[in-house]
């Protein structure tokens, strides 16, 4: 049995989804472990202490458990002050290691800062490997330059691209999301075509599966006559939630008689005294959008919803939108598709990868309100074109974008590294 160690400093996979910078990564790295470890394989997956009331280590299965690491106070830190921090999660594995004498047979670490991490390991004990980005310092700033004045000037920036490109040339593979990074990598970051693996994110088809629209509308205590408009992700500036706010508004200024029929729902973000400092900011500048286009009384704050939950939400909504300024990958259209749901998606970073326009989903230019606006009325009012992209939907994400089927394909990259480091 091959052990595997999955290294990923800021994101703990069994965090509560939707809070400040838990999302996508947290859930990829938590399944692709579960799924290797159904594929055979041993994996230790190590993240940083971030709470009190965490335990320091979890079982999931007999060969998948999760490790935290302490580095720094056991309290949420900002992944951008992480640094001075990565010294001491480096000494925490190896301590880890020693005492617990577990000998791993590749390194396979999840954004920057863990890359950087993982390259002193892969000195120290002489191991493979392999890095997934997640997000790139060049393509976020290249993706948001035009919406929000952006720098690459500062140090902070400056040192992230710098680790990036040292990372594409140390480790043995990159495991990047969508070929639209493999480009990236390869343009800005230098990095050799050989290096990289193109192997999207997934989704769980047993949790993210359709149930009847109505009862999905009572779990959640939704009204059975109204048309739902969902977002579902992290509450950031980046995520576009503005703009969708903006759409709806145009969706009611255009068609009226919509306004008393249809409702958004954004769901995501902690609320009340759990909320971080960066979420409560932007809630209240988004409720603020709301009173501004006078659609407050139509738009719905939830809060982050456990993701057990969320296909209730999934299921009870009439179409799902993506409104990203910058994503790199993006979990939410999968899950959305896997529910059956239409999808209307920013045409930018790796959206494209998973929304085939007209095919299992709507791709709109980025902060286009009035794209938005017409296409949400499209999906609600023609029920044979929503139809279409619902059964598009689903069919790609079981046949392209299941769990199994990604980590059958990381464990290649796996096997093809570990193959060539015998030589
Ligand atoms: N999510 C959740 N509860 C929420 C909001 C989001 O479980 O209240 C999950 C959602 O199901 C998805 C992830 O958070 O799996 C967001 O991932 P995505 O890749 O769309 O965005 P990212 O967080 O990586 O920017």
């Amino acid at each position: 049995m091959k052990h595997i160690a999955l290294i990923n400093v800021h994101c703990d996979p069994l965090e509560q989804l939707g809070s400040a910078e838990a999302g996508g990564q947290n859930v990829y790295v938590f399944h692709l472990a579960k799924a290797l470890g159904k594929l055979g394989y041993h994996v230790d997956v190590f993240s940083r202490l971030n709470s009190r009331l965490k335990k320091e280590r979890v079982r999931l299965t007999k060969h998948v458990q999760f490790i935290r690491l302490r580095a720094g106070h056991r309290h949420f830190i900002p992944k951008n002050r992480l640094g001075p921090l990565l010294p001491e999660f480096i000494s925490n594995f190896l301590a880890w290691q020693k005492a617990k004498n577990a000998k791993y047979d590749l390194l396979h670490s999840h954004y920057w800062e863990a890359g950087w991490v993982t390259l002193q390991l892969k000195y120290i004990l002489r191991l493979p490997q392999l890095h997934t980005f997640h997000s790139l310092g060049i393509m976020r700033y290249n993706a948001l330059k035009g919406y929000r004045e952006q720098s690459l000037n500062t140090a902070e920036i400056r040192h992230r691209i710098s680790v990036e490109k040292e990372i594409t040339q140390k480790a043995n593979c990159i495991v990047s999301t969508s070929p639209y990074e493999r480009e990236y990598l390869e343009k800005h970051y230098c990095c050799h075509p050989d290096k990289i693996r193109v192997v999207p994110c997934g989704v769980d088809l047993i949790r993210f599966k359709p149930v009847d629209r109505w009862q999905a509308r009572k779990k959640i205590k939704a009204s059975p006559d109204e048309k739902i408009i969902l977002y579902t992700g992290r509450i950031e500036w980046r995520k576009g939630i503005g703009t969708l706010i903006i759409a709806v508004a145009k969706l009611f200024k255009h068609h009226p008689e919509l306004r008393k029929k249809v409702r958004l729902y954004i769901v995501g973000g902690n609320l009340g005294r759990r909320a971080e400092p960066e979420v409560r900011d932007e809630i209240r500048r988004l409720k603020d959008v709301c009173r501004e286009y006078k659609i407050r009384d139509r738009v719905e704050f939830t809060g982050a919803v456990q993701q057990e939950r969320l296909h209730y939400y999934y299921s009870a909504a009439n179409v799902c939108v993506i409104p990203s300024y910058y994503e790199p990958f993006g979990m939410v259209p999968l899950e959305a598709m896997a529910c059956k749901v239409p999808v209307i998606a920013s045409d930018t970073g790796g959206l494209p990868y998973s929304v085939r326009d007209g095919k299992s989903g709507i791709l709109v230019p980025v902060r286009n309100p009035g794209a938005i606006s017409n296409q949400l009325y499209k999906t609600l009012t023609d029920k044979e074109f929503s139809e279409k992209l619902v059964r598009g939907g689903r069919e790609l994400v079981k046949t392209t974008f299941s769990w199994k089927i990604i980590a059958k394909q990381v464990a290649h990259a796996y096997e093809r590294v570990l193959e060539k480091n015998k030589k």
